[in-house]
This record gives structure tokens, sequence and C-alpha cells, in this order.
């Protein structure tokens, strides 16, 4: 047995969902600590140190967004992975800007979890740039983003693109495989104090996916999180 395994924190006051993500986790190769409550989850992370903690929200003693709040306020980047309920949207959003790494919408299952559990810890590994090269350009598929010469092309195919919709792209691939939420975006791109942002992002990101040539339904390179935010997508 490989000594060398990442360890999870599961923080889950459910023991059905705490003991399935266990058993799919550890069938996995991971190593597994759980803990019922925010508090004692709290303090698990700071005795284990986890590479990655799965979190319920909703937790009898505090509310799981607490737990982000404090480790982020630690300066710990180790990625936080939301369990979330189906209709908890401004629970997602609230995770997300507190810093979670991404969320996962309850029923899961086995191969959605450890997809995400992969590519977060990946994402934490390269710290935040999975595809970037040596020589300074970004390869997803087919998208190569040049950001010395500050160039986006499709199979070789330069696509002409606004300052913003440039920033936009390349905010996106920074982040690949991680949400962004639409008030991140929004921040990074125009600055704190902007009204209205949504709209322009929205408008924005309509006329990249239509110059990338992605069509309304498609994910191709950019995921639509609807009522969330976009995610470059990695695979
Ligand atoms: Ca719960």
């Amino acid at each position: 047995m490989n000594n060398n395994r990442y360890k999870i924190l599961v923080i889950e006051d459910e023991s059905n969902i705490r003991s399935f993500a266990k058993a799919i986790l550890e069938a996995n190769q991971y190593q597994v600590i759980t803990s019922d409550t925010c508090q004692n989850g709290i303090m698990m992370f700071s005795s284990h140190r986890p590479d990655l903690v799965l979190l319920d929200l909703g937790l009898p003693d505090r509310d799981g967004l607490e737990f982000i709040r404090t480790i982020r306020s630690l300066q710990e980047a180790t990625p936080i992975l939301v369990l979330s309920a189906r209709t908890g949207e401004t629970d997602k959003v609230e995770a997300l800007d507190l810093g979670a790494n991404d969320y996962i919408t309850k029923p899961f299952g086995t191969a959605e979890l450890l997809a995400r559990v992969r590519v977060a810890l990946r994402v934490s590994q390269y710290s935040g740039n999975p595809s970037l090269s040596l020589d300074g350009k970004f390869f997803l598929h087919d998208l190569m983003i040049d950001y010395d010469r500050r160039i986006v092309s499709i199979s070789g195919n330069e696509i002409k693109l606004t300052q913003t919709e440039y920033n936009i792209l390349v905010l996106l691939a920074k982040h690949t495989g991680k949400v962004l939420t639409y008030a991140f975006i929004i921040r990074e791109v125009w600055g704190p104090s902007d009204d209205g942002g949504v709209k322009k992002l929205q408008v924005n990101m309509a006329n990249l996916r239509k110059k990338m040539g992605i069509k309304p339904g498609d994910n191709r390179y950019i995921i639509n999180e609807l009522g969330v935010g976009y995610r470059m997508c990695e695979e």
C-alpha cells in the first residue's frame, strides 16, 4: 500500500452521506478522516492538515460557511468542496465567494465525486494553472492563449477579442476547472465599484462564446453554471 496518499477531511452530519463519501474515497486510495460538526471539523483541520475538505453547509452546531471563513482567514489555501442541497444556489454562490473551490450537488454519484476531487487536488497542486506551458502559452483542446503576444487562437486560427473579452477568457483560463462566480469575475475584470455588472458580463460572455464558435447550450471550453457563474472545463 502506498503511504503517500492524499488525506481528505469529510465534514457532514448525515451519517449515510458521510459513510458513502468515505467508502468511495477509501476505495480509491484516499485517506479519509471525518467530522459531524463544524467546530470539531476546524479542530481536525488544524491537527490533521488534510489535502482537501468535503464540507456540508447545513451542520448542527454552526453554518458550514463559518468553516470556510475560519480556514481562509488563516490564509490556508487547502481546496474546499462544498456538498450542497439541490436548491441552494445562494448558498453555493456565498460559499464560492468566501473561498470554496467548487461544489457538488446532492445526491451525487461515485464518478462525479471522484472527478471533482481529482480536479480540485490538481488545481491546488499546480497553483491554479495546470495547462500553462513554459513559454507562456495556455492550451486546452484546440484553444491556445499566448500571454506574451495576447493572442487567442482555435485550431491555429486567430480570433479577435476585445480587451474585456480577452481579460475574461484569461481569468477563466487561470482558474481552469474552478467555478468563478459572477461577482468574482465582475470584480476582477471591471473592478470593485462596478454596478449592473451581471448583464454586462453576460453580454460579453455571449460575444466571447460566439467568437470561439461555441453554440448556445454547448459546453466546449466554457461551462455556464446557471445562476452561479462560469467555469473553464478541464477535460
Ligand atoms: Ca447537513
